[in-house]
């Protein structure tokens, strides 16, 4: 069966059409309906896996079907690297055509008062790097009050590269109410059974 049969927004299923995607991938296949129920998720996913999609499609469906707050960003990817928060950016902005969902991101390296001036704009979905995510959260900057969405990605990676304080300060900013989604290519890892422990509440486990 084909992305027609997991319960996708139009305009998603518009934009997979338009990228030549025709199957969802396993990992696709199995966190899109469970993510839908608003459940926190742990999921083991591999790199070209599909994984960006697997969690990015149930974000913009989510945003897509729910009322937008007034301000404030809706859904927050932290990424380990500067590298693939570009890449999910990239794969968001081509999953989001045509919803007239904002995307952007926020890594170090980049000029800190244009991220500022990004901030106020009010963007739907941030991708990030914890360390300049973390600066901006504590100079009031980002505002993740009415944050529906959570994404950690590559959390192994993100805790092997020493980011788990940042990860905790940021979330500790986030809205309780948000669903959170912690993708890891190895769910088995102490470390990433703790972040786990903090992140999520209850969570649905997913390992491929
Ligand atoms: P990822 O694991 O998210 O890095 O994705 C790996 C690659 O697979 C990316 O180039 C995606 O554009 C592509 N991709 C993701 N989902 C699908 C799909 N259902 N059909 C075909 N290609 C896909």
């Amino acid at each position: 069966a084909g992305f027609e049969t997991l319960a996708l927004d139009p305009r998603l299923l518009k934009a997979l059409a338009a990228l030549g995607f025709e199957q969802p991938t396993p990992v696709q296949r199995q966190v899109l309906p469970a993510a839908a129920g608003g459940r926190d998720m742990m999921v083991s996913a591999a790199t070209g896996s599909g994984k960006t999609a697997a969690y990015m499609l149930p974000t913009l469906h989510r945003l897509l079907t729910t009322t937008a707050p007034a301000t404030g960003t809706r859904a927050l990817i932290l990424s380990p690297t500067r590298e693939l928060a570009r890449q999910v950016l990239k794969h968001t902005k081509q999953l989001a055509a045509g919803t007239g969902l904002r995307a952007e991101a926020i890594t170090g390296g980049a000029d800190f008062t244009y991220q500022r001036a990004v901030f106020r704009k009010d963007p739907d979905i941030i991708i990030a790097t914890p360390g300049r995510l973390l600066e901006h959260v504590q100079r009031n900057n980002a505002d993740f009050n009415e944050l529906a969405v959570l994404v950690v990605d590559e959390a192994d990676r993100m805790l092997d590269m020493g980011f788990a304080d940042d990860v905790l300060a940021v979330v500790k900013q986030c809205s309780k109410h948000r669903q959170t989604l912690l993708f890891s290519a190895t769910l088995s890892g102490k470390q990433v059974a703790a972040m786990a422990a903090q992140v999520l509440n209850d969570p649905h486990k997913i390992s491929l």
